[in-house]
């Protein structure tokens, strides 16, 4: 019987009552139709990366979404339409190389093209909504599948309407980029990384994903630090008023007039919490290179990766009042 901990990139959770792997836009309908009918549960998964699964396994159908293909179609820009199961990071790798601008400071990302809208997935300076046209969705509701434009998404920091609740499944994605083999960097790390602010994009992909290996941050067989969800807490977002009671040294970025977001790990580490950190006898840690990676490291579970995260969660609210939130999406576990 397939556990979810091998279908997860943190590599835990039990095992599945049934798993179907869709490799057709009519299959991943089909299998999603056929999963409805029944009235059990369901999950659609793609990587597995933003999701941890409980260790009692999960009671309904597992739909792999494994559909593959990317299509150049009619329109201006370059505009795309991807299948959800095509690897988001082949998808980047197969752009960059087409000299086509708009996603390739999102390299390394692992998991699914269908599932990026799901939080919107964002990394050093984009997101998938600068550049998302629309969806191909499967409604639960309703049975049918309809295109959704971007902006009906509710797509915000790692946020979507399908994140915050509407069921069913993303069929595909169209994307409009650039025909440019030089993009614009947005994100000052990576900025004085590769010393500029417009780069090839072929550079900026290559310097993302330096970075990226540097912290952990893509998924590698040789790297333990690697064996999670990658950010494990999305960046507070609290009223102009309360972050100016905070000590002053944190950092903080105005979102808007009222707005201003704070880095989850500096929180974490100013509330104690090092690189490396672990509850006595746990499996699981914090990455040794990364303090917003929560890592499995070796024959941990679901639910010391809970114990952790709301550790964590517990010391930051007890230190500066501000409660985290956890980006992976938890079925059957508490975080
Ligand atoms: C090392 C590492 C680094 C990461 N770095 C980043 C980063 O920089 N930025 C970032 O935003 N994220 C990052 N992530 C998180 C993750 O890779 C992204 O959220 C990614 O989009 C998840 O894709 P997936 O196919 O693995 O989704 P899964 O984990 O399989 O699913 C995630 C959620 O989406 C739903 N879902 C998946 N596919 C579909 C579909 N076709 N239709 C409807 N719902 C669907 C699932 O049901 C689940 O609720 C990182 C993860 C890891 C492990």
């Amino acid at each position: 019987m397939t556990t979810l901990a091998e279908l997860t990139t943190m590599r835990v959770g039990g095992p599945a009552d049934a798993v179907v792997t869709a490799t057709t836009r009519d299959e991943l309908t089909d299998a999603a139709l056929a999963a409805w009918e029944t009235g059990d549960e369901w999950l659609v998964l793609g990587g597995g990366s933003n999701v941890v699964v409980g260790d009692a396994g999960f009671g309904g159908t597992v739909i792999r979404a494994a559909s593959r293909g990317i299509e150049r179609l009619d329109g201006d820009g370059v505009l795309l339409r991807v299948e959800a199961g095509e690897p988001w990071d082949e998808l980047v790798a197969h752009t960059v190389a087409q000299g086509w601008s708009g996603i390739e400071a999102l390299s390394g990302i692992p998991g699914s093209t269908g599932a990026a809208p799901i939080q919107n997935i964002g990394a050093y300076g984009q997101e998938l909504s600068d550049v998302l046209v629309a969806i191909d969705f499967l409604d639960y509701v309703t049975g049918q599948s309809e295109r959704l434009p971007a902006a009906d998404l509710g797509l915000g920091y790692r946020m979507s309407d399908m994140k915050a609740g509407r069921q069913g499944v993303v069929l595909g994605l169209e994307l409009r980029l650039e025909e440019s083999a030089s993009g614009v960097i947005r994100y000052s790390q990576l900025a004085s990384a590769i010393g500029v602010e417009s780069a090839p994009i072929a550079e900026i992909r290559e310097g993302v994903l330096a970075l990226r290996r540097a912290k952990g941050m893509v998924l590698d067989t040789a790297d333990p630090d690697s064996v999670s969800c990658g950010s494990f807490f999305t960046n507070p977002i609290v009223g102009e008023n309360f972050a100016r009671g905070l000590p002053p040294e944190t950092p903080q970025w105005l979102v808007d007039d009222t707005a201003v977001k704070l880095s989850a790990a500096w929180l974490i580490e100013h509330a104690g919490i090092t690189k490396g950190f672990r509850l006595p006898g746990s499996n699981v840690a914090i990455s040794s290179k990364h303090t917003l990676a929560i890592t499995n490291r070796g024959g941990g579970t679901a639910e010391e990766v809970g114990e952790l995260a709301r550790y964590i969660q517990a010391m930051v609210l007890s230190r500066f009042g501000v409660a985290l939130q956890p980006e992976p999406v938890g079925i059957g576990v508490e975080l």
